[in-house]
């Protein structure tokens, strides 16, 4: 295209030089036409003018030669004749004659025709007359003619002497003037010439200019349309063509965009199908994420915000209190009391259809309060199965969270109707008061829920405030905690042993292994006091691994004194958290291999509630270590609220009973209903039964009366260190009650 425009200005501009050289070449003719003219009238005048000069001269000698010869007349000598002669002198007067006729006919041959005719006709006429009246004069002299005819022919020479000098200088002057018209014409000529040309020059430049502004006019209004054209493109209009008129060369270029057009619409197109594709599955993914953020924020049955949006809420709420010392807020920590008696006898539905009513109640609680408090921005989250928190942003002082604990209790303790179910249910709650001297979210519900507990121990179905006595034994916990974990590398532990007695034979068959805890300074510290830290800290798989080992490790050493069907086991207590979390069954595999101990020997003790918390997960594990060959116990029967329709889903051997039923056997009489229908159980389960926690005889004939195997307590042997259970085994004898 920029090819074909430069073309155009190219061929525009050899026009404009041609018609420029065209117009040169007019002008230089001419001038030169001029100039030739010029010259051949210079030619022609300058010999006229050069002749009629000569003539003038030729006459002046010759009027000269005869006034000298008519003046040296007289003076004239006759010659050989007697005759007064002058010969050379009239020889010169011919002479300047012949010269003069000489120029006359030159003059005959470039003067005017007309001019000439006359001028000949009359110069020849005063020659002659002039040379003959020289020619009478000389004659008169020489004769001595009178002095008047001589004057008359002086006179007549003089006057045609003159009159032929001024034809003479007319004819010079009419052939100047003549010369001089020429002149001034041939100028007149020129500069007309000069004019055309400059007129002819500033019309073609004239032209060429508004040929060129035409030219480009035309192609900056077609510039403009296409630019116009290319302007309207744009995103959503890639379909319009471009059409430049009357301009082959832009539309080729017109037909570029447009193709470059076609192909930006068909990617626009495949571009706003990749976006629409792209902004749905964004739109997708932002929903599966805000619902991942929910589920992750929000628990699943209730749709209450859970720990992890309570734990958020509580560090704001620690925020704000550290830049606001004045800031006070609280945590109230809730526990439906015998939930779990509800969630067992009427089923998980009906349990779960109380805990969603309950956080509705609760949710209408914080929404009724005194506007003093901050309800709306109050968080109520489901901590765990029936426990509750509810976060007071803001409050007054501690009494608002304790008419709201009320309010709370109250509305709770109103009945519910599930499933065709009335059920009444109380509610403990604990409080503690956030102020700035928490520095975590766990502190506060730690806490919380240790007014909690505090306020189920007392009975249930009331509020207690966390206070400086909870939190003098938070401290001392804290402090328990920190001994604890020094206790591990400081070897701090020892296992005390209980014989455990076949009650048919009354031999020691097994012993339980009891882990005691010397403590620097407080002295023994009882397992239940330690076990739970050490459960929730973790410290627990440490402990565990080494009662095992250590427990096993005394067993082989004193089997190895004993005869080899001398029968005896050992009962190793194994934490909730132990099973849970750390591979227990390959931990007594590894045990079992160390020691050489046959696992027909070993008995693992594992608390009734751990299995049925624990139900579905616990299984697998129960079934590995069955396969190991170990025996299983279940620990603390009848306080876990077993369902017993399930216990014969699980690999165990032995029921042991909790000792609160054997402590009550003699004096409630539905406690020893109880024993009686578990041992009916377990025996049509081919399981065998312990009682823990015989100290009377009377206990003992009770539960021996009733069927139990074994038995364990302090009418035989409270836990003994291995030397004296060493002792008591090498005897050899059934063990004589000590009660
Ligand atoms: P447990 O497994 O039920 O152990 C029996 C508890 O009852 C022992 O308390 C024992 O000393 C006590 N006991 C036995 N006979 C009688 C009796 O006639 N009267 C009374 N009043 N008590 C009796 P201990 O040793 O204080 O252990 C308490 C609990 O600590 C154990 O209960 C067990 O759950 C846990 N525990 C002890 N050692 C370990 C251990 O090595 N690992 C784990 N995970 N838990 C352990
Ligand atoms: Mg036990
Ligand atoms: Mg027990």
């Amino acid at each position: 295209m920029v090819m074909r425009l430069k073309t155009r200005l190219l061929r525009g501009y050899i026009l404009l030089a041609a018609l420029t050289s065209v117009v040169a070449f007019i002008g230089l003719y001419f001038m030169r036409d001029i100039d030739h003219q010029m010259d051949a009238l210079s030619q022609r005048a300058t010999p006229a003018v050069t002749a009629l000069n000569q003539i003038k001269s030729a006459a002046h000698e010759m009027c000269s030669s005869t006034y000298s010869l008519s003046l040296t007349a007289s003076s004239i000598e006759p010659n050989a004749n007697g005759e007064r002669t002058l010969v050379e002198r009239s020889d010169r007067i011919e002479l300047a004659r012949d010269d003069m006729n000489q120029w006359l006919a030159q003059y005959a041959l470039v003067a005017d025709p007309t001019l000439k005719k006359t001028f000949l006709t009359e110069a020849k006429a005063y020659e002659m007359r002039i040379a003959h009246l020289g020619k009478s004069i000389i004659n008169d002299i020489l004769k001595g003619s009178d002095q008047k005819r001589l004057l008359q022919h002086r006179a007549e020479f003089d006057e045609n002497r003159d009159e032929f000098f001024s034809l003479i200088n007319r004819s010079i002057a009419i052939e100047m003037r003549r010369v001089r018209t020429h002149e001034k014409a041939a100028d007149e000529r020129i500069a007309m010439a000069l004019i055309a040309a400059i007129a002819m020059i500033i019309v073609v430049f004239v032209a060429a200019t508004i040929l060129s502004l035409q030219i480009s006019s035309t192609l900056i209004r077609q510039l403009r349309h296409l630019r116009a054209g290319v302007d309207n493109l744009g995103p959503g209009n890639f379909s319009q063509v471009i059409i430049v008129p009357d301009a082959p060369e832009l539309n080729t270029v017109a037909e570029s965009i447009n193709q470059l057009a076609v192909r930006m619409g068909n990617a626009e197109h495949a571009n706003k199908m990749q976006y629409d594709q792209l902004h749905g599955e964004i739109g997708k993914r932002k929903q599966t994420e805000a619902q991942l953020l929910h589920e992750a924020t929000h628990d699943a049955l209730t749709g209450l915000a859970n720990r992890v949006q309570l734990i958020q809420d509580i560090e704001s709420c620690l925020e704000r209190a550290h830049r606001n010392p004045d800031f006070k807020y609280a945590l109230l920590f809730l526990d439906l009391d015998r939930f779990k008696v509800i969630n067992d006898s009427l089923g998980h539905n009906v349990g779960d259809e109380l805990l969603v009513e309950s956080s509705q109640r609760l949710i209408d609680s914080v929404r009724g309060m005194d506007t003093v408090i901050r309800v709306h921005k109050e968080t109520t989250a489901r901590l765990g199965g029936d426990e509750f928190a509810i976060l007071l942003d803001g409050i007054k002082n501690p009494g608002r969270a304790i008419l709201i604990a009320e309010r709370i209790q109250e509305r709770l303790s109103k009945t519910f109707h599930l499933s065709g179910n009335d059920i009444v249910l109380s509610t403990s709650i604990g409080i503690a008061i956030g102020d700035s001297t928490y520095q975590t979210a766990s502190d506060l519900i730690r806490d919380a829920d240790t007014a909690m507990y505090r306020a189920k121990q007392a009975g249930g179905a009331q509020h207690a405030v966390f206070d400086d006595v909870m939190h003098a034994e938070v401290k001392l916990r804290l402090q328990l905690e920190n001994d604890l974990r020094k206790a591990v590398e400081a070897h701090q532990f020892e296992v005390a042993y209980q014989p455990i007695v076949e009650l048919s034979t009354g031999m020691v068959t097994a012993f339980e292994a009891l882990i005691r805890w010397n403590h620097p300074e407080r002295g023994k510290i009882s397992p239940t006091e330690f076990i739970p830290i050490a459960e929730e800290t973790g410290l627990i798989a440490p402990i565990g691994r080494w009662v095992l080992q250590e427990s096993t490790r005394q067993l082989m050493a004193w089997r190895r004194e004993l005869p080899d069907d001398r029968p005896l086991s050992m009962s190793v207590n194994v934490s909730p958290r132990q099973v849970g979390e750390a591979n227990i069954v390959q931990e007594v595999r590894r045990t079992l291999k160390a020691t050489g101990l046959d696992p027909r020997w070993l008995r693992l003790e594992i608390t009734e509630s751990m299995i049925m918390e624990n139900a579905a997960s616990i299984h697998e594990v129960l079934s590995g270590l069955k396969d190991i060959g170990v025996e299983l116990h279940m620990d603390d029967f009848g306080t876990g609220y077993s369902s017993l329709s399930y216990l014969h889903k699980f690999p165990l051997d032995v029921l042991k009973i909790d000792r609160e039923f054997v402590t009550n056997i003699g004096t409630d009489p539905e406690y020893a209903a109880v024993v009686k229908a578990i041992m009916t159980l377990a025996h049509s389960l081919r399981m065998k039964v312990t009682a823990e926690g015989i100290e009377t005889p009377e206990q003992l004939a009770l539960v021996r009366s009733l069927g139990c195997n074994y038995g364990q307590g302090y009418i035989f042997s409270r836990p003994l260190d291995p030397a004296n259970a060493w002792k008591l085994l090498s005897n050899d004898e059934p063990l004589r009650q000590s009660a």
